[in-house]
């Protein structure tokens, strides 16, 4: 990727190296053993976890607990997730205002093995995350590494891909969907919630992808190779290969974020128009 003609986002809010208290509110100890024999067990810990917040994570329930990386590298790194989310500022902002509507900046939380957001208590392993509570991204710089190796997804542009889904249930969220979506599915079956959550992240997919295109239409950050890292970290992180990495078979009706396959597609969708309307994956029928 080249990023030169990007600004950096000013909306980062450095939490690294702080303790966070799991106690008291909302999560605890009881919300991580919860977390943790859901990771045992295969079960998606949000589903346990419904009623502390709307949580969008980007599917990584079984990252491994990250180890500290060198500092200098951590620094370029702060810089590189700054200069991203200073990118999809930039492009929504004049999105949502060719829209007639504003865009209020999310904050992207950098921290460091765990983390008290508005949802409540969140680890590192289970991955980036968006809680629409307090409107800001959580990522621990230290999944990059996991992304690499254990998903086997390196590249710049798979990195920023990560940032640009959660920022896309940032928009989702902006937009009135995500609540829309959490209030059919606090009254569906475990099935059809599931189901409703695949075409939110979906979505978040192609929103993603939109941002590609038009940074890239604008500021011509994508470079040779960038659009096969991203669409190989999407199909990485698809539920089927998920759930094979974590428990050696696949439940489709478990699937929460899509497969491989939808994730890709969805992606490429958003890339190759740019166009907002190829992004509704609520008003069709079954997604293939
Ligand atoms: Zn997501």
């Amino acid at each position: 990727m080249d990023l030169d003609r990007e600004q950096e986002s000013q909306n980062i809010e450095d939490r690294r190296g702080r303790r966070v208290s799991r106690g008291i509110a909302g999560g605890g100890i009881g919300t991580l053993l919860i977390i943790l024999l859901a990771l045992f067990f295969g079960v998606d810990p949000r589903m346990l976890l419904q009623g502390t917040g709307n949580v969008q994570e980007t599917n990584y329930p079984d990252a491994p607990v990250p180890q500290s990386q060198q500092p200098g590298k951590e620094d370029e790194m702060r810089q590189f997730v700054a200069k991203v989310l200073g990118s999809t500022e930039r492009t929504w902002s004049e999105i949502f205002q060719a829209g007639g509507r504003t865009y209020q900046k999310p904050t992207l939380v950098l921290f460091s093995d765990a983390v008290e957001s508005a949802c409540g208590f969140a680890q590192a392993a289970a991955g980036p995350f968006y809680c629409g509570e307090d409107q800001k991204v959580y990522i621990d710089l230290s999944f990059y590494r996991d992304l690499r190796q254990r998903f086997q997804a390196p590249g710049d542009f798979a990195q920023a891909y990560v940032i640009a889904h959660e920022v896309g249930h940032h928009v989702q969220n902006q937009l009135g969907i995500m609540r829309k979506v959490q209030s059919l599915q606090s009254r569906s079956s475990e099935r059809d919630a599931n189901a409703l959550s695949v075409r939110l992240e979906l979505q978040a997919d192609c929103l993603a992808g939109i941002w590609a295109n038009y940074a890239h239409r604008e500021r011509n950050i994508l470079e040779e190779g960038d659009i096969e890292e991203g669409l190989n970290a999407a199909a990485q992180i698809g539920d089927d290969r998920m759930q094979k990495r974590a428990q050696g078979y696949v439940v489709p009706e478990g699937f929460t974020h899509g497969s491989a396959q939808q994730r890709v597609q969805w992606f490429r969708r958003g890339i190759q128009s740019g166009d907002l309307k190829q992004c509704d994956t609520f008003s069709r029928g079954p997604l293939s």
